[in-house]
């Protein structure tokens, strides 16, 4: 059986350690001071828009391009100026990568072969790892032969064949459609939670990292914004950069009144304790899924955030519905809000109809300044 580490809950002490890593080309910094802790066992993305450092921490930690300063521990072990095959990972690129001369079965026999280990051997983990990946039949084809998809898991066959401590993913979906990949997504994480080997994949795709990750480290202009698993990254956004790049976001400019209240033009709303000055510019910002539509006649205390509104561009996404919210309330910001198909049934909201809406305290996050800063989130 092929194994990496055992398949249980990751371990608290961290296999690799990253810390104040620095890479820069000329005078342009790609990485600025870069910590971080991966687990034995974790899945951890980094996630960023394009530029943003992910791929030069990838590859720093792979050796294939060294840092300027900083150190990296794995296992324990200094690996900071160790050459890539002094170190012990797999990898997958996004491209698939594979040798187009060689068969399936010696593609993934590569790093197996140059390990010198008995042709018997080597014959029966092959057939092992294409069982795995589930393409035990393909053996004796061309990688020309085979589609994108099974293609990368090829690749990934290959990367996992002599059972690295560390397991690396650059981008390996995104030259794949949205079908597949969706498919592979799950395969992965299911393979990767089977062999219990930490894994690091890099990602400029949200939903990818929020669905695959244990842990999703989110980088902005070369310096770490967030790290945290997806619940805490979606719902507790520690920058306003987080919050616009990941979901859907509203954004309110609004001036601090005090600890736990925010002015929105002539609007008071009550917010969470934050620690922001008197009078300094802030953004409010709140989920469109988390506005809530209050019920006429409902229970729901009165006060707390609660606002006439109208209703305007209603759209069916599926399995709810967008609209765009404005009020008195509001000014002339127009608020986003994702009613559920149950709510526009009990409720028969309809474009142009008049309703209420409350913004929950609880759901309300304030952030200094009115910039994202987070250059261009399109990935
Ligand atoms: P993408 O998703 O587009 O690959 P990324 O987050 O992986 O983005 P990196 O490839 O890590 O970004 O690049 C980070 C920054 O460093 C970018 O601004 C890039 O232009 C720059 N950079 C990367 N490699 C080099 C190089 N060899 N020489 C000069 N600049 C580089």
């Amino acid at each position: 059986m092929i194994s990496t580490a055992p398949s249980t809950t990751p371990s608290a002490a961290p296999f690799l350690r990253v810390r104040n890593l620095v890479k820069a080309f000329g005078s342009f910094v790609a990485l600025n001071d870069i910590s971080l802790d991966v687990r034995e066992g974790e899945f951890v993305c980094f996630l960023g828009p394009s530029g943003c450092g992910k791929t030069t921490l990838l590859r720093a930690i792979a050796g294939l391009d060294l840092q300027t300063s900083g150190m990296i521990e794995q296992a324990g072990r200094d690996i900071s100026v160790l050459p890539p095959s002094q170190r012990d990972f797999g990898i997958v690129f996004q491209s698939y990568a594979l040798f187009p001369n060689l068969t399936i079965a010696r593609n993934v026999a590569y790093g197996l072969e140059s390990q010198r280990l008995p042709r018997a051997e080597i014959d029966r983990r092959v057939a092992e790892l294409l069982d795995l990946v589930g393409l035990p039949e393909q053996g004796t084809k061309y990688p020309a032969q085979l589609s994108g998809g099974q293609q990368q898991r090829i690749a990934l066959a290959r990367a996992i064949a002599t059972s690295p401590g560390l397991l690396l993913l650059d981008e390996p979906l995104s030259a794949l459609d949205a079908k597949v990949r969706v498919h592979l997504r799950h395969e992965i994480k299911a393979l990767q939670r089977r062999l219990g080997v930490t894994t690091i994949m890099v990602t400029h795709d949200q939903e990818e990292a929020l669905s695959m990750a244990d842990r999703i480290v989110v980088m902005n202009h070369g310096v770490i914004d967030q790290i945290g698993t997806p619940t805490e990254i979606y719902r507790e956004p520690a920058t306003l950069f987080v919050a616009d790049f990941i979901g859907a976001m509203n954004r309110l400019p609004v001036v601090i009144v005090d600890a736990d209240h925010v002015r929105l033009g002539e609007t008071i709303l009550q917010c969470r304790p934050h620690d922001l000055s008197v009078d300094a510019e802030a953004t409010l910002a709140i989920r469109p899924e988390d506005v809530v539509p209050v019920e006429s006649g409902g229970s729901r205390p009165k006060g707390g955030n609660r606002f006439d509104v109208t209703v305007h561009a209603l759209e069916f996404l599926g399995s709810f519905w967008r609209a765009v919210l404005t009020g008195p309330a509001f000014g002339a910001v127009e608020v986003e809000a994702d009613f559920s198909v149950n709510a526009i049934r009990r409720l028969d909201i309809a474009d142009g109809m008049a309703m209420a809406v409350e913004l929950p305290v609880d759901r309300l996050h304030v952030f200094a300044g009115r910039d994202a800063s987070g250059g261009d989130a399109d990935g």
